[in-house]
């Protein structure tokens, strides 16, 4: 019998447009809470931006984020797994950073998420910009580096920006392979497009036998057969999956900082997401949702739904 205290309110019961929007209306229960040690998985904001170079706005995310998933509902449609009664689900809150200090703001990162990995709890997180799952992936991979399944138009694998900054949203990965946090051999990105600056982040990732899978062959071979050859990629071993909005087009997700036309439109985002199932995921994110460039919240509520997806993938590791 599922916890009632750790189901969502129903739309049934209260509409969805009253109360307070936690995470899919789940109830909060941040650290030092009495449930706390309950909690299998945790959703957690990540209201920080710090390292955007580019449009800024995702340390609004989590919070357009939560008001677009009071939408989600107990059930997935598609293959009927209700993942709030599989396991524990709870809003964690927010992880609070410091906006006037990078360093500083990693490692508060970091430090809440060690309290997870200490509590053998597992998280679906909302950025934020992409550097975000940099210190979440050194809480993470504490005990040896990770897989990764990657969502991104973008490596977020280049070396340094505006003349030696390390840490951007455009390098969080390079320094995760050079942290060890990442095993290079099983990690894959997914749906890299676009204009760029030059061939750096692709030559690193070439060296390392990083899979690359760009847009054009993932739309030559169709979201299915790529999802298959990306689980087998990361087997069975433990994996991070990370999911950058501008993956999906921006005729579908405008709502972000860098987007990149030609990409999978909203149901092929979907899919991806529901394809992970019989990946062994340690811990998810959903990052680069932009609220001052989503003046229709239909890029947070695709965030939302891709989130949902991925805690059903969480919920059911058999596939
Ligand atoms: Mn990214
Ligand atoms: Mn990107």
């Amino acid at each position: 019998m599922p916890d009632p205290f750790f189901q969502p309110v129903s739309g049934f019961d209260l509409p969805r447009f009253a109360g307070i929007p936690t995470f899919m209306r789940l109830p909060h229960v941040p650290p030092g809470h009495p449930r706390f040690a309950e909690v299998e998985i945790a959703l957690v904001g990540v209201p920080w931006d710090a390292g955007t170079t580019n449009r800024p706005g995702p340390r609004h995310g989590p919070r357009q984020l939560r008001d677009a998933s009071t939408m989600i509902r107990a059930e997935n449609g598609a293959n009927g797994i209700r993942p709030f009664e599989a396991a524990n689900c709870a809003d964690l809150g927010d992880v609070g950073p410091n906006p006037a200090d990078t360093a500083d703001s990693l490692d508060r990162i970091t430090a809440f998420y060690d309290g997870l990995v200490g509590a053998h709890i597992r998280s679906l997180s909302a950025g934020g910009d992409h550097l975000c799952t940099l210190p979440i992936l050194r809480a993470l991979a504490r005990n040896g580096p990770l897989g990764l399944i990657l969502f991104d138009s973008h490596t977020d694998l280049y070396r340094s920006y505006f003349g030696g900054q390390l840490y951007t949203h455009g390098t969080p990965f390079r320094r995760a392979v050079e942290e060890g946090l990442l095993d290079p051999a099983r990690m894959v990105m997914v749906g890299i497009r676009g204009t760029a600056y030059d061939r750096e982040d692709r030559d690193f990732a070439d060296a390392n036998g990083i899979r690359v899978v760009a847009v054009e062959e993932l739309h030559d071979r169709g979201i299915a057969d790529v999802m298959t050859e990306a689980r087998g990629i990361v087997g069975q071993g433990a994996t991070y999956v990370s999911y950058d909005i501008d993956f999906v087009d921006p005729a579908f997700a405008p709502g972000t900082g860098t987007p990149e036309i030609g990409g999978p439109t909203s149901w092929q985002a979907l899919l991806a997401a529901r394809l992970l199932r019989g990946v062994r995921i340690v811990g998810a994110d959903l990052v680069e949702v932009s609220p001052p460039f989503d003046p229709s919240g239909g890029t947070a509520f695709l965030g939302v739904s891709l989130m949902f997806e991925m805690l059903c993938a969480m919920v059911d590791p058999a596939g």
